[in-house]
């Protein structure tokens, strides 16, 4: 049998690599991206200052709430910090009434959202629930209320810790009367309507969730330095010192602590280089992001993250297949192994946690890959050799997203001199692809050290972690700094 398949998919490959000398010219364009958007507002990396000034150490106790706004679920919980990296965490999830998604009024699903809280509250915290009741019929006293951290994962203008006004719906919610409305007194208004013991003290991204949950569980006292997502799209978080963050005096906002000298900064990397002036562009990239419904937008996310590898190579896969001039899962002359109902012609057809399977599969024949081939795209009697030829352009698009996904962190470790002043950098990562992709994480560190201000001995002080539930214990910590935060800021004014 010819190797031609399998030299057209080596072929393929090339086109997918990502060099060193790449990979360094991605550093330098996001460090200058990055400084930028520390600038001014209206760039490539937006660089939002979050008004988190502080990152927990893994000491911090108490018990706070967290709620999670982003999709197709509510979810409500309350976590309770042991004080010793540890921490419980009740949750009840709901579905959101279509209704209210799009519909309604702002004031019926912050009203919705208000109710599942208290119910929350009435199973699971009854006694302080009681006690504020009574107290709030006596009018007596001092409150006692619970900090909450509120994931809201749509585009917000943050203007303070706890506020943020909501800069279009996504993800088929559309509620128009909410668009440039401070999101945290809406749900602050209906919590207060129903004369809930709440108080929003955090509007929380869940890359910065990703980061705090990881600096509180992280082993020893080092304080974490950067958060980044790896799952249906990518993007991170970072310590930044605050004199950096010039165009702070341009943006109005709300009073926060400056006494730490740093903030934590949402960098939305997933829009970096989106001009794709060193960004690797084949042609299946070219042609994925003509045929999405933002051309032109998030390109870096585009080539990393797991809502996009599938389909890169979906691409790649069907292109090899419709080459008359080779025999890519064709058996004889006219035999159609491709199936027209096949997943192989839907766009977005293919799952990210395909790459993964086949990128493991370690058998001889390569069974999983088959079953898979005839599970999830009716494609059937594939030959040892093609199921090489997919694992081969797999590997060449995993290994793409891994190196590239080196750039952000290579530039903000240098930009942030943080591999010289630091003997150890600790860094909170979550998502699918990252967690599942086998040698993610390995094929990211081998390019971190080719880049020469990092090398062996910078790479060498990266701790990476999995971080999980930035929108539960992460949106938790928030709150908790944030609570501390508006107490320290209350003593400097009293100064
Ligand atoms: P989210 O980012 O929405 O919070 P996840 O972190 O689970 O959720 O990421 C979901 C994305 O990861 C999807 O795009 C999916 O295709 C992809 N994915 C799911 N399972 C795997 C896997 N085993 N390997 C690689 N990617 C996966
Ligand atoms: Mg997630």
């Amino acid at each position: 049998m010819s190797s031609a398949v399998l030299e057209e998919a080596e072929q393929i490959a090339r086109e997918f690599e990502y060099p060193a000398a790449e990979v360094e010219r991605g550093v330098r364009e996001y460090i200058r991206e990055m400084d930028e958007g520390l600038r001014q507002e209206g760039t490539t990396l937006s660089q939002i200052p979050t008004y988190v000034t502080s990152v927990p150490n893994g000491t911090e106790k108490g018990l706070y709430l967290a709620v999670d706004l982003g999709g197709t679920n509510f979810r409500v919980c309350s976590i309770d910090l042991h004080g010793d990296t540890t921490f419980s965490l009740t949750q009840s999830k709901m579905l959101i009434p279509r209704e209210l998604m799009a519909s309604g009024s702002s004031k019926d699903l912050f009203h919705f959202l208000a109710r599942q809280i208290e119910a929350f509250l009435r199973i699971h915290h009854n006694e302080h629930f009681e006690a504020h009741e009574r107290r709030r019929l006596q009018g007596t006293a001092e409150e006692e209320l619970f900090d909450l951290g509120f994931t809201f994962s749509f585009p917000v203008r943050q203007m303070g810790i706890n506020k943020g006004t909501l800069i279009r719906w996504t993800k088929g919610f559309n509620i128009p009367d909410a668009v440039g409305h401070d999101v945290c007194a809406l749900l602050q208004s209906a919590l207060d309507e129903l004369g809930l013991p709440v108080r929003v003290a955090a509007l929380v991204n869940d890359t910065v969730g990703t980061l705090m949950a990881r600096s509180y569980t992280s082993p020893g006292e080092t304080g974490t330095f950067l958060g980044a997502i790896f799952g249906t799209g990518t993007n991170g978080a970072y310590v930044e010192k605050l004199d950096k963050i010039t165009k702070l005096a341009t943006i109005e906002h709300s009073d926060y602590d400056k006494s730490t000298g740093e903030m934590i900064v949402n960098a939305e990397w997933g829009s970096f280089d989106n001009h794709l002036s060193v960004l690797p562009n084949t042609h299946y990239d070219q042609q994925l992001d003509a045929e999405s419904n933002n051309p032109g937008w998030q390109m870096f996310e585009k080539r990393v993250s797991g809502m996009f590898l599938g389909e890169i190579l979906r691409r790649v896969l069907l292109h090899m297949y419709v080459n008359d001039f080779s025999d890519f899962l064709k058996v004889g002359a006219s035999d159609v192994v491709v199936p027209e109902n096949s997943n192989l012609y839907r766009q977005w057809g293919v799952d990210t946690s395909f790459l993964s399977l086949a990128e493991s599969d370690k058998s001889p024949n390569m069974e999983q890959t088959k079953t898979a081939l005839k599970d999830h795209f009716k494609i059937e009697n594939v030959s040892d050799r093609d199921c090489q030829a997919i694992k081969i352009v797999v590997h060449a698009i995993g290994k793409r997203a891994a190196r590239l996904s080196a750039v952000p962190l290579a530039a903000v470790l240098i930009s942030t001199n943080k591999l010289q002043s630091e003997d150890l950098v600790d860094i909170g990562v979550d998502g699918s692809l990252v967690e599942f992709y086998p040698n993610f994480e390995g094929y990211l560190r081998d390019a971190l050290r080719e880049v020469p201000e990092v090398g062996v001995a910078g790479e060498k002080k990266i701790r990476i972690g999995i971080s999980k539930d930035g929108s539960g214990v992460g949106a938790a910590l928030i709150a908790l700094v944030a609570s501390k935060e508006k107490a320290k800021v209350k003593a400097q004014q009293a100064l």
